[in-house]
């Protein structure tokens, strides 16, 4: 059977080959997508590029790490209140709260329920009419417009007892906030191109401009990434900062109107804080003001929880970068996937499960 020629062993050495002959100097570059870091941990790319003198960062990519403890507190605090669902992604139930996480408050009687889509959640509410069904809705813009989407359905169907918990982030923003912050180590960005995909380049082009790097919109198969470090280090090299696409297969510069155009419907920028990265001037998503009927933050009575993750846990500096996983004290030892004590260990897409399922067993073997 003829290989999958993005995951080729043959086109990803001519790849590293290549990035090899064009590197004069250390560089360091940062992906910010869960998925791309487990490629990169899943195929050894990083290893197969320190030689070269290149080294991968991983940003803050993925969604469910970044949710802030205190959401994740309120969305437990929904799910025991009486008549009321909480409609979640898996992947969100494990991760922990302040105390304790949503699986565990399901265990102890709370109302949790796994949905595949937020129509899921419509429909449930559909179904049953005597319950309260909030969405906590968590993701980048890759899945907001679902969501949104989710809330056009529900108006069209008259529901009054389908809401939202909104935990929807933009990665523009955090990225921008990174490269603010004084002293970090980033030299190029590879925009993650499922982010790429649906919103377009346009929104890079002021970061390419006021931080003078290079940003190069990337897919998540080896030789996908693996190009997108050639670009960035060919522009490195270069001395240049522009913004490119090596993800053309997937990406325009315009981006899924449709999708945008649902987001713009239902959503606006706001400024909530994320996990390991504080607030963010237009870093997450809120309901507009037409939509706020479906806010379950306007229709039951939230308290504003303090942010509280275990003092051990180092996910901020995962996070942002400035650590590697494999780097926390915890990693691999007090914190595994089976005992988490933060996000990146839980999430399918977070940095710390990618270390642990791809490098910690070699190391610890
Ligand atoms: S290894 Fe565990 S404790 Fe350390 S930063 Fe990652 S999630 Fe937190």
């Amino acid at each position: 059977m003829a290989s999958h020629p993005y995951r080729d062993r043959d086109a990803m050495r001519r790849c590293v080959e290549a990035i090899a002959r064009r590197v004069s100097q250390p560089w360091t570059l940062m992906e910010v997508c869960g998925g791309q870091t487990h490629a990169i941990l899943r195929h050894g790319l990083d290893r197969l590029l320190a030689p070269a003198g290149i080294a991968l960062i991983h940003g803050p990519g993925c969604p469910v790490c970044v949710t802030p403890t205190a959401r994740i507190d309120q969305a437990i605090a929904l799910a025991r209140t009486p008549g009321v669902i909480l409609c979640s992604f898996g992947d969100m139930l494990r991760v922990p709260g302040s105390g304790e996480d949503l699986s565990t408050a399901r265990a102890r009687g709370a109302r949790v329920q796994v949905v595949y889509s937020p129509l899921d959640a419509v429909r449930l509410a559909q179904r049953q009419p005597q319950d309260q069904v909030v969405f906590f809705a968590v993701g980048f813009e890759t899945t907001a417009p679902a969501t949104a989407l989710a809330v056009l359905q529900a108006q069209a169907l008259g529901l009054a007892n389908f809401s939202l918990l909104v935990a929807h982030v933009r990665v523009p923003p955090a990225v921008a906030a990174l490269l603010a912050t004084p002293n970090h180590r980033i030299q190029a960005l590879l925009a993650a191109g499922h982010v790429c995909a649906v919103m377009g380049l346009a929104e890079y082009a002021p970061l390419v401009r006021r931080f003078r790097l290079p940003v190069v919109a990337t897919g998540f198969e080896p030789v996908d990434i693996l190009q997108g470090v050639l670009r960035a280090v060919d522009q490195l090299e270069g001395g240049q900062a522009r913004l490119e696409n090596a993800y053309a297969r997937a990406v325009t510069d315009g981006g899924k109107g449709n999708a945008q155009r649902l987001l713009e419907t239902v959503f606006e920028p706001a400024t909530r804080p994320w996990r390991g990265l504080g607030e963010i001037p237009n870093g997450a998503l809120s309901l507009r003001p037409a939509w706020q009927a479906f806010d379950a933050e306007a229709r039951f009575p939230l308290d504003q929880m303090p942010e509280s993750s275990h003092p051990d846990c180092q996910a901020a500096a995962v996070l942002t970068g400035r650590l590697t996983p494999t780097e926390c004290p915890a990693f691999g030892r007090r914190c595994r996937p089976e005992h988490p004590l933060g996000a990146p260990m839980v999430s399918a897409e977070g940095a710390c499960a990618a270390y642990f399922h791809y490098r910690a067993p070699m190391e610890e073997g």
